[in-house]
């Protein structure tokens, strides 16, 4: 039986593809949960399966976004600590972050996913490393709220070992033993770590940082994710505090220290990497390690410009990251495929430091790549999955923008009109379909005041 198809026509396509391939009016089939077909003009007559028909008039269509960094707990601390640079944030925010529990935690998560879905994300990660003693299956609501809204997902399993009375950041009651935390990291991945092409759910193993993890727990992190044959994540270079802090303890910078931890790699990601000097950027590029550039948070936080057009000349693979939202209130991926291209203009490259397409690509293939599903979505080429977003650009906001992908990047955020995932639709008109909206809106409320009322107490 032939699959089912679904044809959107008459719209300019931006594929991402190795050419960057581009049709100011063409067509993709989608069928099944794959992408068929993508080319110029209207689609071809004749086609068997065809259960839906987009005129797609006025709108750009590109592959998914995809978030490489982000903590959706933080939902609920928005708007906190709003002057501060990241250690002081840090010490401001972790004792109320200490007391959140599950289903704190399953409305900040369906906030922080419906915010990315409306906004064109089709493949999210959450790095999640807040475990507070008896706070209840914290990864298990994550992974149901990632399901409810019907986007792809990568749960960076995160943990902290490093407390106050180990010369680390976080109160010692934030903090798990090296012991729990790689039994909970291994018993995430037994759970819920799909490998195969079309996966919904990944995992990750993502010790914290350098500055709340012992050396001890990222190794053993490191041997226990390529034991599994799963990805490792974590923060890297984020600060001049931290490269003091790595310094001070280790005698070494970050990259140095990560290297010797055996946290260099192409199964590797680091958000961030702001700090990185030519040999830095020299040693990502011939390890294959990759990274989540989070420019909005960098800025909010005061911690730098991390150098992405020399790691893009390097090799190295680069996406884009909201980060969390306790440091970047909007929660949306656009913001950063704009602030992408306009904090690297700020520094020493200028106007030559990225273009509106490698922006895009940043946000879309190049985020594929660092979560390891390059091969499977980031970009619109047959046999790939059926993760692709149509952004209307036809209304005052865009319609007298001449280049479509400039509309898209510099433009104000785009409607989306319709985002499918593995061809499944899961935006239609700006809103989502699977879940409800205002109901997520007034319990990510109600748990945020829940939050502070007990925070308060302490
Ligand atoms: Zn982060």
């Amino acid at each position: 039986m032939a699959p089912q198809r679904i044809v959107i026509e008459n719209c300019a396509v931006a594929t991402v593809d190795a050419h960057d391939t581009e049709y100011a009016s063409g067509h993709v089939i989608l069928a099944g949960d794959r992408i068929e077909s993508v080319g110029e003009g209207r689609a071809p007559g004749g086609l068997d399966g065809v259960v839906r028909r987009i005129d797609a008039t006025g709108h750009l269509v590109t592959p998914g976004l995809v978030n490489t960094h982000h903590h959706f707990y933080q939902w609920i601390t928005r708007g906190l600590a709003t002057d501060h640079n990241l250690f002081d944030w840090l010490v401001a925010l972790y004792p109320t972050w200490a007391r959140i529990d599950e289903d704190m935690v399953h409305a900040a998560a369906q906030g922080s996913l419906a915010m990315m879905a409306r906004g064109g994300v089709t493949l999210a990660m959450d790095h999640h490393y807040v475990y507070p003693r008896g706070s209840g299956d914290l990864t298990g609501a994550i992974i149901r709220a990632a399901r409810e809204t019907g986007v792809r997902f990568t749960l960076a399993r995160g943990s902290m070992d490093r407390g106050e009375s180990d010369g680390g950041l976080p109160p010692d009651f934030a903090v798990e033993s090296i012991d729990d935390a790689l039994a909970a990291t291994e018993a995430a991945i037994d759970e819920h770590h799909d490998a195969s092409f079309g996966a919904m759910t990944q995992v990750a193993v993502a010790p914290c940082s350098p500055f709340s993890v012992t050396t001890e727990l990222l190794g053993q992190g490191a041997e226990l994710a390529r034991r599994k044959g799963v990805r490792l994540h974590t923060h890297g270079s984020e600060t001049v505090e931290e490269e003091k802090f790595c310094h001070e303890l280790f005698g070494m910078g970050p990259t140095d220290y990560f290297e010797s931890t055996g946290w260099l790699g192409q199964d590797v990601w680091m958000a961030h990497c702001v700090h990185m000097n030519d040999s830095d950027i020299a040693a990502f590029a011939r390890t294959g390690t990759g990274v989540a550039h989070c420019p909005s948070s960098n800025a909010r936080l005061a911690a730098g410009i991390a150098r992405v057009p020399d790691m893009l000349a390097a090799g190295v693979p680069v996406g884009l990251g909201v980060d969390g939202t306790a440091s970047n209130e909007s929660g949306e991926l656009h913001t950063e495929l704009r602030n992408a291209l306009l904090v690297n203009r700020l520094g020493p490259h200028r106007e030559a430091a990225l273009t509106v397409r490698q922006a895009l690509r940043l946000g879309t293939y190049g985020g594929a790549q660092v979560l390891g599903r390059a091969q499977q979505t980031g970009s619109l080429e047959p046999g790939k999955l059926a993760d692709l977003v149509l952004w209307k650009l036809d209304t005052l906001a865009h319609a007298s923008i001449a280049d479509p992908v400039a509309a898209l990047v510099l433009g104000a955020a785009a409607p989306v009109t319709a985002s499918f995932v593995g061809g499944r639709q899961i935006v239609a008109d700006g809103r989502l379909l699977h879940v409800d909206e205002d109901a997520v809106a007034r319990s990510t409320r109600e748990q945020a005041q829940r939050l502070a009322r007990i925070a308060a107490r302490d």
